[in-house]
């Protein structure tokens, strides 16, 4: 969660408007076609009354933004936390309009999210808010207009009391409304690996771009959840690469000749964190500025900041997390000469296999995980590619050439439609 607080540095939409801005300059765009293209389409607030355990009646607030649909339905995900507000809803909005631009699947940009602390909710009061969040809203979301997804603390639970809550409203079992459901309510194979996977699949086309060897390369993941976990093991079992470092919120460890992943993995299932772990040490100093050749954050927003950027030592950024370096940061990481895989590339893997579950669904067909994972393989490098030649011809940023590709592909798609008055 951004702690945006009065510091601008860290407010999600100041940011997601400044990475816009940078960028639409580049292209040269008209201040009406840039206004366009940054305001959301739109946001609804939803009152939420809900029923608790006690008999007493509590009203929650809920929002969906859509921030796009030109190229397609809006796309993005719920998050229930308390500190979700408008702005951050309208941000990462954004941030899934140019993500699914930058990885050309047919789909705009939406986000949703209400406030609430759900550890503070028994399961009968999460799945009555859910179900009121869904049923509210069931005029906005639709297979053909608005497919949520999970986001933080919402995952394949709450998707699956979201299809059965829209599917009761339109009488007939509608799977292709939310994605990231369990596979057995039509989800898809290699969705829960895909974002970590699509991770794994940008850093081995950044080293080849770059020609750095990606077998034995000294790589520190910060956040050792689905995203963070997935990659990293990837990059072991894959690509030969050494975790170096992992860090999660019960600590951060170390080992410098290489932590035993799959081991790894097994205690963080057990232990839920990675403090403590057997054949590394604890590591008292920040792991972004660990001394390696890759990072990989993929944790929260903000953490890469102007406090910090110049104390990194990875040649290579891949961005697991949505947001994880300010605009100040980009500066410095750039003129230092790191390269920095944007999060709207780098995270896209995650979106992408929800648009492969859309399709499966709508076909009533499901494809093998070999199936998903190669044509996910087939779609990123696709979109690194188109993303590293802008960047080498206009001499820009990943992140600035992925958001010019993004923009360039919403504003053709406007182009060619016209604008209805
Ligand atoms: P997760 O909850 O599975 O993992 C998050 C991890 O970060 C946990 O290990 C947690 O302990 C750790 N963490 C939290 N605060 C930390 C801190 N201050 N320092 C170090 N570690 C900390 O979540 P996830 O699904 O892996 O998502 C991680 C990031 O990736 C988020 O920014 C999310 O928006 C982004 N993302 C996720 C997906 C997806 O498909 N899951 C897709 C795109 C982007």
């Amino acid at each position: 969660m951004a702690a945006a607080g009065a510091n601008s540095q860290l407010n999600p939409l100041e940011n997601a408007k400044r990475q816009f801005d940078e960028a639409a300059a580049k292209l040269g765009l008209a201040e009406g076609a840039k206004e366009m293209l940054k305001k959301p389409r739109r946001t609804t607030i939803q009152h939420l009354p809900v029923v608790m355990d006690d008999g007493s009646i509590q009203v929650f607030t809920g929002y969906r933004c859509q921030h796009s649909i030109v190229r397609g339905p809006a796309k993005g995900g719920i998050r229930f936390h308390q500190d979700v507000t408008i702005e951050e809803v309208e941000a990462l909005a954004s941030w899934m309009t140019w993500k699914c631009a930058v990885a050309d699947i047919p789909f705009g940009g939406g986000k949703g999210g209400i406030v609430v602390d759900p550890r503070k909710l028994s399961k009968g009061e999460l799945e009555r808010l859910t179900r009121r969040y869904a049923a509210d809203l069931s005029d906005i979301f639709g297979p053909d207009s608005d497919v949520p997804a999970p986001d933080v603390n919402t995952g394949e639970r709450e998707m699956a009391w979201f299809v059965d809550t829209y599917s009761m409203h339109s009488r007939r079992t509608e799977y292709a409304v939310v994605t990231g459901k369990p596979l057995e309510v039509g989800g898809s194979a290699g969705r829960r690996e895909a974002t970590g996977r699509g991770v794994m699949i940008c850093i081995e086309q950044m080293c080849k771009h770059l020609n750095i060897p990606l077998k034995g390369a000294r790589v520190a993941v910060q956040g050792f959840g689905n995203v963070g976990g997935v990659s990293a093991d990837l990059l072991v079992r894959d690509c030969g690469a050494m975790i170096v470092a992992a860090s999660d919120v019960s600590g951060a460890i170390h080992n410098p000749d290489g932590l035993d992943v799959p081991a790894l993995l097994k205690y963080v299932a057990e232990k839920k964190g990675v403090a403590g772990f057997p054949g590394s040490q604890p590591l008292t100093t920040s792991i972004l500025e660990y001394d390696c050749d890759i990072l990989v954050p993929a944790a929260l927003e903000n953490q890469i900041t102007a406090e910090n950027a110049a104390n990194i030592k990875a040649k290579i950024i891949g961005e697991g997390a949505n947001g994880p370096t300010t605009p100040d940061a980009d500066k410095i990481l750039e003129a230092k000469g790191c390269w920095v895989i944007p999060d709207i590339l780098c995270n896209s893997g995650g979106v992408t296999v929800s648009y492969f579950e859309w399709v499966q669904n709508r076909m009533g067909f499901y494809w093998p995980e070999h199936e998903v994972n190669d044509r996910l393989r087939e779609k990123l490098e696709l979109a690194f590619a188109d993303v590293v030649k802008v960047a080498v011809r206009e001499k820009v940023s990943m992140r600035v050439a992925a958001y010019m590709v993004a923009i360039q592909r919403v504003w053709r798609v406007y182009e060619l439609r016209g604008m209805y008055a």
